[in-house]
């Protein structure tokens, strides 16, 4: 599993995933329940390592839908732990990020699990749809 804030990829069991696993070079929380901001070279980490389910919410400070979307995805986020993560990518600071994922509208959300996108869905959701969204696409550890 790949820390969202540092990079660094930690091994962590199925069986483990609820006991709060931590950082091994950061000491963060691995899978609290907390929506992270993360740049390109996290996403491209977390794609290629995590077995465990990544959401990524593409947006940007001037879009509305995406400002009114982030308490849904908080939510979602929190609801899903420990056994899928949320995370956010700023494409106005990443703009070649919407580029390479073929981003047209944003909000995008995308899935990511083994290495691979899983779905992918435009427009904002309200947190229970973002949470099925999750549940019904990805193969949920545990
Ligand atoms: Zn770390």
């Amino acid at each position: 599993m790949t820390c969202l804030d540092c990079g660094a990829v930690n091994r962590v069991p199925n069986d483990k995933l609820g006991a709060g696993p931590k950082c091994g070079t950061c000491g963060t929380k691995l899978n609290e329940g907390k929506v992270r901001e993360i740049d390109p070279a996290i996403l491209a980490k977390a794609m290629k390592n995590d077995d465990t389910p990544l959401l990524v919410d593409f947006w940007a400070p001037w879009c509305g839908p995406c400002r009114m979307m982030a308490p849904a995805f908080q939510q979602a986020a929190g609801a899903l732990a420990p056994q899928a993560r949320l995370a956010k990518i700023n494409t106005e600071d990443f703009p070649k990020v919407s580029q390479k994922n073929n981003i047209r509208g944003i909000p995008a959300l995308i899935l990511y699990q083994n290495g691979r996108e899983v779905a992918r869905q435009a427009g904002a959701m309200p947190a229970n749809a973002i949470e099925q969204f999750v549940r019904t696409k990805a193969k949920m550890p545990g």
